[in-house]
């Protein structure tokens, strides 16, 4: 079979690269939407022309220019969006939202991957404000795209490993403490990491897949579902300590968004539903789900442990 020819919208992003890199590498011709905008953003430019660099195709396009999305989206068979999320908050819903109409208008395309790449918000219809913000707008782009009848895939791929191993779980710290954490409660929530190149790759896989049309796919790596206290001890391993322990309870952590700037308040949202109430894992996978691990076993995953390796 042929390999789909794809189109990364949000490409010098954070997972976006990581999109980039894998489509490239599993063959598929790639191409990177270039946004005028980006302007004098020397970094983004760099990227965008080591993509050209490594065979990707740089396509111009702006949101601002509803025609140049649908020239954009006619030169290929998937779209995949990985802009941004809470820092351009209602921003992404309505770039999304133009994305979708442009891919509407094209006509052409077999699968649509909308800016997704966390908790399923399906089941979030119970979180707390103001991070449910995230998936209400993820969920109104999903109404979207099925209202227009677009082929498409979500992937739910729970925790970007950067933000979760690196910090202990705990917002606000991307490198882990060799003295203290702080436990959620008794630690003993299970939550699932994932190494942002393996999302990448789980990801590219399902666009030529039938068995994920239209689903959701889950990325559940069997050993890095672990409660925040076992990740403590694989550090604690590495680094031949152990750390001074404390523990916070939900109504304190709850209490530790007020007066903070926005953001803050969402991530402390995210968190408190991630590692406090277990949402990533106190469910079975439904009909309307498949599991990429399963899917996609000649994927050797990276676990918690080498993951962490680097922070030693
Ligand atoms: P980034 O913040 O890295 O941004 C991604 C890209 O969005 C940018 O590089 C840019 O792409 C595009 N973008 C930013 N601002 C604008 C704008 N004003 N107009 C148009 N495009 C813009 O995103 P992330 O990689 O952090 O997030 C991607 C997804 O992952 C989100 O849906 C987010 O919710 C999710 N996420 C999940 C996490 C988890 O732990 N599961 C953690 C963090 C995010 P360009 O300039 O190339 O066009």
């Amino acid at each position: 079979m042929e390999k789909s020819k794809v189109l990364i919208v949000g490409g010098t992003g954070y997972i976006g690269k990581r999109l980039v890199k894998a489509s490239l590498s599993l063959g598929h011709e790639t191409y990177v939407l270039y946004r005028p905008e980006i302007g004098v953003d020397i970094e983004k430019v760099q990227m965008l022309l080591s993509f050209k660099e490594q065979g990707a195709r740089l396509v111009t396009g702006s949101f601002n220019d509803h025609q140049s999305l649908v020239n954009a989206v006619k030169l290929v068979d998937v779209v995949i969006c990985a802009i941004s999320g809470v820092h351009i908050r209602s921003h992404q819903i309505l770039l999304q939202l133009k994305l979708v109409d442009a891919i509407k208008e094209a006509g052409n395309i077999k699968r649509f991957l909308p800016s997704e790449f966390g908790t399923d918000p399906a089941r979030m219809a119970h979180a707390m404000k103001p991070g449910r913000v995230t998936f209400d707008d993820k969920m109104e782009v999903r109404k979207a795209i099925q209202e227009a009848n677009i082929p498409f895939t979500y992937i739910s791929c729970n925790c970007f490993a950067g933000y979760f191993l690196g910090g202990l779980c705990q917002p606000g710290f991307l490198i882990p403490s060799r003295d203290s954490v702080v436990l959620y409660g008794d630690g003993n929530v299970k939550v699932i990491y994932v190494d942002e190149d393996d999302i990448a790759m789980y990801t590219i896989k399902t666009i030529d897949d039938p068995r994920t049309l239209n689903k959701t796919v889950y990325i559940r790596p069997p050993q890095n579902i672990l409660s925040q206290r076992e990740v403590v001890q694989i550090w604690e391993k590495l680094i031949g300590k152990e750390l001074h322990k404390s523990s916070v309870s939900e109504e304190q952590f709850l209490g530790s968004m007020e007066g903070q700037p926005y953001e803050h308040q969402v991530a402390v949202g995210h968190y408190y539903h991630v590692c406090f109430e277990g949402c990533l894992t106190n469910f079975e996978i439904g009909e309307e789900g498949v599991e990429a691990c399963g899917l996609y076993p000649e994927i050797k995953y990276t676990t918690v442990e080498e993951y962490m390796k680097r922070y030693v």
